[in-house]
């Protein structure tokens, strides 16, 4: 056999490998356990549960990622679109499970109806790791213990060539459940600030890629943030694979905010609509109604720009987010421990308050505000 055919044959069954739903045989609490997903294998018109096996850490503790497959009418493999949900992949970022979890529990009717065209992958908790050590990162135990942020390592490394655990369980995800963008053509991540900081309800968007505008405008946010990524996050591994995704960032860590939460459900359900994936609210004369987007609190963004203490100390915040600032206006006052002002941090820009840190303890280098701006008409 010629190298060149053997090589095809060995990336075709690699491929194959990877397109087929791949059940260890473990069940938990009524769930099956799989490694691989082939959403075509999943009952139609139904939501199923799995636990996705996406690693196995030291001692013999399995990390089990909660899977929801929504999939739609048999017809709609062919006909719908494939949206991946994904939430917590920073570990201290819960209100996205909200949402996605609201998500899946308004569409039971719909899907199990017959009426659901296409198929939501939804990951509620994409880093249980970082759940259970109540943090943003991703602990792994190899030397004396390693932190490392999840959304900076994707697609991840094949465990085959020696990935170390975070890359190998990136690699599962993005692989075995994904399928490598064979299940998704359209996906969200959804975020919040890290733990000591807080936002409103803002997104990431790529715009080289088409409909990612058209993705972050359905959001109706309050910032959005055109941007051209993070090598490694989920939404630019997306974006990279010629995905259209958002990262979504909902308001504050470690608290479930009804209002953000109900604001993000109402996004999810306006873009399946957008995809029609769900049945139109009818027009009455048989066509599609497009759904209307109202930007008229969202403030457009082209650059960012941070603030950050160059002293260590305990900082006050003046002004809040989503409040306009100038350039030079005092922002924030840091003090010693014995109450003397020892810096005043000012607005480098024209701008809108994006993120605050909310945590008065200030290590010097800590960023203690993100100001967004429009570069195209700032000093204008
Ligand atoms: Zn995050």
């Amino acid at each position: 056999m010629d190298f060149s055919l053997l090589t095809a044959l060995l990336l075709l069954s690699a491929r194959l490998s990877w397109a087929q739903t791949v059940f260890t045989g473990d069940v938990i609490g009524g769930y099956p356990v799989i490694t691989s997903l082939n959403i075509a294998d999943a009952p139609s018109n139904a939501i199923t549960r799995y636990w996705f096996l996406a690693a196995e850490a030291q001692g013999g503790i399995p990390y089990y990622l909660p899977v929801f497959l929504a999939r739609g009418t048999n017809r709609s493999l062919e006909s719908g679109r494939k949206l991946s949900l994904s939430a917590s992949v920073h570990g201290d970022e819960l209100n996205g499970i909200a949402a996605l979890q609201r998500v899946f529990s308004q569409l039971n009717e719909t899907v199990a109806g017959g009426e659901f065209n296409g198929t939501i992958i939804g990951l509620p908790t994409t880093n249980p790791n970082g759940n259970q050590h109540n943090q943003r990162n991703f602990y792994s135990s190899s030397s004396n213990g390693f932190l490392t942020n999840l959304n900076r390592v994707f697609p991840g490394k094949d465990p085959l060539e020696g990935a170390a655990m975070p890359d190998a369980y990136a690699y599962a995800i993005w692989n075995g459940l994904w399928g490598n963008t064979s299940n998704v053509d359209v996906a969200v991540d959804l975020h919040t600030p890290s733990t000591g900081e807080t936002g409103p309800l803002w997104c990431y968007a790529d715009f080289r890629l088409p409909y990612v505008q058209r993705l972050a405008e359905l959001a109706q946010v309050d910032i959005l943030k055109i941007d051209p990524g993070e090598p490694g996050s989920i939404e630019t591994t997306w974006v990279d694979n010629s995905i259209p995704a958002i990262t979504l960032e909902i308001g504050t860590p470690k608290r479930w905010q009804q209002d953000y939460i109900q604001r993000t459900e109402d996004f999810i359900f306006r873009l399946l609509t957008d995809l029609h994936m769900t049945p139109p609210s009818s027009n009455g004369d048989g066509t599609v109604p497009v759904v209307e987007v109202d930007l008229s609190n969202t403030y457009k963004a082209t650059n960012s720009s941070s603030v950050y203490t160059t002293r260590t100390g305990w900082v006050e915040t003046l002004v809040d987010v989503l409040d306009d600032v100038t350039e030079g206006q005092v922002l924030a006052t840091v003090y010693n421990s014995w109450g003397d002002v020892i810096e005043s941090l000012t607005s480098p820009v024209n701008g809108r308050v994006n993120q605050v840190k909310t945590d008065p303890a200030a290590e010097q280098g800590a960023r203690v505000y993100v100001i967004a701006y429009n570069a195209t008409t700032e000093g204008s």
